[in-house]
């Protein structure tokens, strides 16, 4: 009942001994059958393929290359220019708290503010009433301290931006 030379095995069977490696009949008899040895490295090379596709499309480390690139790649610049966005925001709620920090503009700016959590309309108008009783009651030094506020930073802006590598001083 063993099957003559000349007779191909099942694929399946083929295929089995393939996998696991052991030299059965199938592989024996494919060794002299030009069919299935086709057959055999046809399916070796789709094989291949299917995990050539498969392969690069999620390398492992992709994120970390990437990520070492943006770190590496582009100039300080955007880094600095959150630290001047940043120093801009600090300056502003300073400024802010310098405002509510007041005693004779706080009474309507309090109040306005609180209107403004319960109702976001009302932020214009809270921090138009407020300003305008602050500089009715203390309009210089407000005056000088956001000056002074918004010109440091501005410089630090300046000074931050000009640290980083530009064509001109290169
Ligand atoms: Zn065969």
């Amino acid at each position: 009942m063993t099957p003559t030379p000349l007779e191909c095995p099942d694929l399946e069977v083929l295929f089995s001994e393939l996998e696991s490696g052991e030299h059965g009949p199938a592989l024996k008899h494919a060794e002299h059958c030009p069919l299935c040895t086709a057959i055999i490295e046809e399916h070796r090379l789709l094989e291949k393929d299917l995990y050539r596709l498969a392969d690069p499309l999620p390398p492992p480390d992709l994120v970390h290359k990437v990520m070492a690139r943006v770190a590496a790649e582009p100039p300080p610049l955007r880094r600095e220019l959150w630290t001047g966005v940043s120093i801009l925001v600090a300056s502003f709620v300073l400024g802010l708290g310098v405002l509510l920090t007041n005693d004779t503009a706080l009474s309507g700016t309090g109040t306005a503010l609180a209107r403004f959590l319960v109702d976001g309309k009302a932020l214009l108008e809270a921090l138009l009433s407020g300003a305008r009783a602050l500089w009715s009651t203390a309009a210089a030094p407000v005056a000088a301290v956001l000056a002074l506020l918004l010109f440091s930073s501005l410089f630090g802006i300046k000074r931050l931006a000009g640290n980083g590598p530009t064509p001109s001083e290169a």
